[in-house]
């Protein structure tokens, strides 16, 4: 069974019902919508689609909502030729071409160059006024509407939730969404205001930071304290920084979120070729290939399966190429380093882990908030961990983790009750035979592992 986790992103290609019961059959393990893009009519439907599905197969799938966060978008009326040379006006409000964003007019100045479409096209602004500049063309394009605008080597400060990133936060929760991602986290602070939200309106999602830019990256160790995973976004960062610096950030993110004890996850342009092609090419298996080597919880697909001709198949090899890359990645030692922060639930899960190698024994777990599986799979387990919890939301979340299978059970019985229940669940579908050795560890209170037991069934 595969171990890491494949997101995909449900966009335009992927978002009818059939295609998402697809790529959920073919590997997807979770969803995410991105909230960049489209109405939120359009995603109440994607998200009961997901819920039908999981439904349907019978499998835990946690929704990731994607906030846009603080970045700036031009809009048109009309679609735009662009000229190289022709010179173009923008204002704040709205008619003609517009950027209706009060820190981008705080922090332009003639000189710079705006990147806009993710390098599609580039200006020069030659005037910078309060309220509207003139730019330059630099190259030839097209305009679309609702495009990226960033100005190169220069961050703009804004604040970290836009009231657009409120609204979807609002709808998010009410959806009971498992995860919550912000997009453009520039530090722990950041998180922060946005736990304070999420306690305003009520839930309890996990936060995913996406980290795309310098102060994201500069700031890495303070974010990984605040939110509860890191996702590691080249998409941004190749435009923040020289493409071969990507691998370099993307190994110091993954790093940083790992030895915290963080969900870990690499996203976009991870089978990029396949927007438009039936198979990838050798360099982006490898990718994939590698990105389990960096022990990541999960990689993400974007553009791919969200407007890509073939999302299924993308799912499909993406899925093909980690079991793979699993298979390899069954050493005994775990994953630990001197660097690890570790409590001492840490160390006993980590102690869990090892008991489970050197006996090669199966673990099968409970947990209440999913603190305990958190704790078990960032030792990166070589088998799967078997997860019992009584919280719907929580079998969900943890079904990203690496390496975490989730089981869902409605009961008020005891836990002891509840993992001999898993266990016959798990012998009458020949996971577990006889005589295999099972570890069962229990934890109960908040933050805590309370117990440890082995036995041979
Ligand atoms: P986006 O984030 O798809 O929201 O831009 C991913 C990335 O930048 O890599
Ligand atoms: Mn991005």
């Amino acid at each position: 069974m595969r171990r890491t986790k494949i997101i995909a992103t449900v966009g335009p290609s992927s978002n009818k019902f059939d295609k998402i019961l697809e790529m959920a059959v073919k590997g997807a393990d979770s969803f995410r919508i991105n909230f960049s893009h489209g109405t939120l009519e359009e995603k109440e439907e994607i998200i009961r689609s997901i819920r039908e599905v999981s439904r349907k197969i019978g499998r835990m799938i946690p929704v990731m909502a994607d906030l846009q966060g603080p970045v700036i978008r031009i809009l048109t009326e009309d679609v735009v030729d662009i000229r190289k040379g022709k010179k173009y006006r923008v204002d704040y409000v709205g008619g003609g071409i517009w950027i209706p964003s009060e820190a981008f007019f705080k922090g332009v100045e003639p000189g710079d160059v705006l990147i806009v479409d993710d390098g599609r096209l580039l200006f020069r602004v030659d005037e910078a006024h309060r309220d509207h500049i003139y730019m330059k063309a630099l190259i030839d394009g097209t305009l679309y509407s609702n495009k990226k605008v960033l100005i190169k080597d220069k961050e703009i400060i804004d604040a970290p939730l836009t009231e657009k990133d409120i609204r979807d936060l609002e709808f998010s929760l009410r959806h009971n969404v498992e995860y919550i991602a912000l997009s453009m986290v520039r530090t722990g602070n950041d998180i922060k205001i946005l736990r304070e939200k999420i306690e305003e309106f009520g839930g309890d999602p996990w936060i995913l930071a996406k980290i795309e830019n310098p102060s994201g990256v500069e700031n890495i160790s303070g974010i990984a304290d605040e939110a509860d995973g890191v996702i590691v976004a080249r998409g941004d960062l190749g435009q923040y920084y020289p493409l071969e610096r990507i691998p370099s950030l993307q190994q110091s993110i993954t790093y940083e979120g790992n030895r915290k004890g963080k969900i870990t996850i690499i996203a976009t342009q991870i089978l990029e070729s396949m927007r438009e092609n039936e198979s990838p090419t050798r360099a982006e298996v490898t990718d994939v290939f590698k990105s389990v080597e960096e022990r990541v919880d999960a990689i993400m697909l974007t553009g791919e399966t969200a407007i890509g001709r073939y999302p299924v198949k993308v799912v499909e090899w993406a899925s093909k190429i980690l079991e793979e890359a699993d298979t390899r990645f069954n050493e005994e030692t775990i994953f630990y380093n001197r660097d690890f922060e570790e409590t001492l639930f840490d160390k006993f899960a980590r102690g869990t882990i090892y008991m489970s190698h050197l006996l090669e024994g199966k673990i099968i777990g409970y947990t209440k908030r999913g603190n305990t599986a958190r704790r078990l799979a960032r030792y990166r387990p070589k088998r799967m961990v078997y997860m019992v919890t009584l919280d719907e939301t929580v079998a969900s979340k943890i079904s990203l983790l690496y390496g975490v299978k989730a089981i869902y059970e409605e009961t008020d019985e005891g836990y002891h009750e509840i993992l001999e229940r898993a266990l016959s669940k798990l012998k009458k579908e020949g996971v577990v035979k006889k005589g295999d050795i099972i570890i069962f560890t229990v934890g109960v209170r908040p933050e805590s592992t309370d117990m440890l037991r082995i036995e041979i069934v």
